[in-house]
């Protein structure tokens, strides 16, 4: 197989092997990496028919990471899909109320970014290995609450990593917070910003890409490298159980062979949804790409004027982890559909930075036509939620709701039939505040680990595992910090 390269959507860096650009996460011009064209599936019908999950995980990461040989990803996703999901098809398809769930919460955290984030660090050691780096690789993420959590369960005593993870006091929920806070593992830091999840991002993209604390680091033997939706072994990954959905599908009978179908993702970040994107771009008969936002709404703004503009206050709502107001996996789609033209981007991307808005051409828009933006207020999140249970006894988190709500207003309005899969981002035990109260108003307040018993016994589901007994877990990591302090927590943390 011819290898596929990778370079930078800013244009200076790369072509480079997918293993390098596994190991570097963003590029040293500050954009990131996109393959040189999306593969296309190359396997019969019949043959993907028959693929498990880790079948598929294969041959979809074999097809994006052409450098890794076949036993290398082999063992990766051996690791990844194991015990640590508590279903054995690892991503089950559920048909309620008009619609596919695809419930992608069934790893150790309960969300969706457990299903990449259990593969990225065997990928990221064996990706070093590859690139003769010895040196300790130090992972740096912001996060809005879920993928600290899945990032430092993905990593938590993998040798030869590091990972320190930045979370916005504003906009985790206090399980989310605890989750964290007593994360082990001898690997592990966890560090409280002051301020919103868009400032904590900023500070640790400004240090990925500050060429001389990356020299002190390399000189005291140590490497950056991000797990956060930009790195590109996140994102293929999650291209998998998109066309696994597909396949389920098709396997059950609810579709016809060749039968397009629709997809509506819950979005923050832009990762998964454009995961979506490249699985249709493989060639998965997929239709519309249903963005949906939460009252952050900045991406609703763009895909119907073209526009976006990130200049208003962040909302913190009951789907936090959509609470975003720079998308950074937009860049990618942006490169696409501007015909891989790097000067676009940055032009583009210098707008945003100076004016905080840019707008694209009437041509670039066109090519958008496939998405779908919607939006749902905390309002019909919360009604959506009670709907969906009174009337078909299912429990659905927040986040799930966003995506479930803005596909049923957007069926009403296109009178669109085709079969669609909503991307189910996290367990409703998750945020069990929000899904409580949407359920029953006398909820509201009550603690949230309380509640953690209420939604078992409202859904008759077990509690899981990574629940149990959480808030008498030890708080293992107290460090809080301005964002302007993050890289002296690094230095202090690493010893340089
Ligand atoms: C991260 C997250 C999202 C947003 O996903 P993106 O890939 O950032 O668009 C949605 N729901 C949940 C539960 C998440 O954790």
């Amino acid at each position: 197989m011819s290898e596929l390269y990778y370079r930078s959507t800013r244009g200076i860096s790369g072509p480079i092997s997918s293993s390098r650009a596994i190991v570097k996460g963003i590029a040293s011009d500050g954009g990131l990496y996109v393959p040189d064209t999306i593969p296309r599936i190359d396997l019969s019908r019949d043959s993907l028919l028959k693929m498990e999950y880790k079948d598929l995980a294969l041959y979809i990461m074999s097809r994006f990471f052409t450098d890794f040989t076949e036993e290398e990803l082999k063992y990766c996703i051996e690791k990844a899909y194991d015990s640590k999901f508590d279903d054995s098809g690892i991503v089950p398809l559920v048909e309620k109320g008009g619609a596919f769930f695809l419930e992608l919460y069934h790893g150790p955290t309960l969300a969706f970014k457990d299903i990449a984030l259990a593969v990225l660090p065997h990928l990221l050691k064996i990706a070093a290995a590859k690139n003769d780096i010895d040196k300790e690789i130090v992972v740096l993420t912001a996060t809005s609450g879920d993928t600290g959590k899945a990032a430092l369960e993905g990593f938590a005593d993998v040798e030869g990593t590091r990972i320190i993870v930045f979370f916005p006091e504003d906009g985790v929920s206090r399980i989310q917070e605890r989750h964290m806070n007593t994360q082990g593992g001898n690997n592990t830091c966890v560090v409280t910003i002051k301020g919103n999840f868009d400032d904590a991002q900023r500070g640790v993209k400004e240090i990925f890409s500050d060429a001389a604390f990356n020299r002190i680091l390399d000189d005291n033997g140590y490497i950056f490298s991000s797990a956060n939706s930009i790195n590109i072994g996140r994102l293929i990954p999650q291209v998998v159980y998109y066309v696994n959905a597909y396949l389920t599908l098709a396997r059950t009978g609810k579709i016809e062979k060749d039968e397009i179908i629709n997809v509506a993702v819950p979005t923050g970040n832009f990762g998964n949804i454009l995961a979506a994107y490249y699985s249709k771009k493989m060639g998965l008969p997929v239709g519309r790409l249903i963005c949906a936002s939460n009252e952050n709404n900045v991406l609703y703004d763009f895909i119907n004027s073209g526009i976006y503009d990130r200049r208003r206050k962040l909302i913190v709502t009951s789907s936090p982890s959509m609470d975003i107001l720079v998308s950074s996996n937009l860049e990618r789609l942006l490169y696409d559909i501007s015909g891989s033209n790097p000067d676009i981007l940055n032009d583009l991307i210098n707008n945003l930075n100076i004016q905080g808005k840019f707008e694209i051409t009437a041509g670039m828009k066109d090519k958008m036509a496939d998405f779908y933006g919607g939006f749902a207020t905390d309002k019909e999140t919360f009604e959506t939620i009670k709907d969906l249970f009174l009337n078909f006894n299912y429990l659905i988190d927040t986040h799930t709701a966003v995506g479930y709500n803005v596909y049923r207003k957007y069926a009403e309005k296109s009178g669109d039939t085709a079969k669609t899969v909503i991307a189910s981002t996290a367990s409703p035990f998750k945020f069990p505040g929000s899904v409580a109260k949407a359920i029953d108003a006398k909820y509201t307040g009550m603690d949230e680990f309380s509640l953690i018993k209420v939604i078992s016994e409202i859904s008759g589901l077990k509690i899981p595992a990574a629940l149990k007994d959480l808030e008498k877990r030890e708080i293992l990591h107290k460090t809080v910090c301005r964002t302007d302090q993050m890289r002296d927590v690094i230095s202090g943390i690493l010893g340089i």
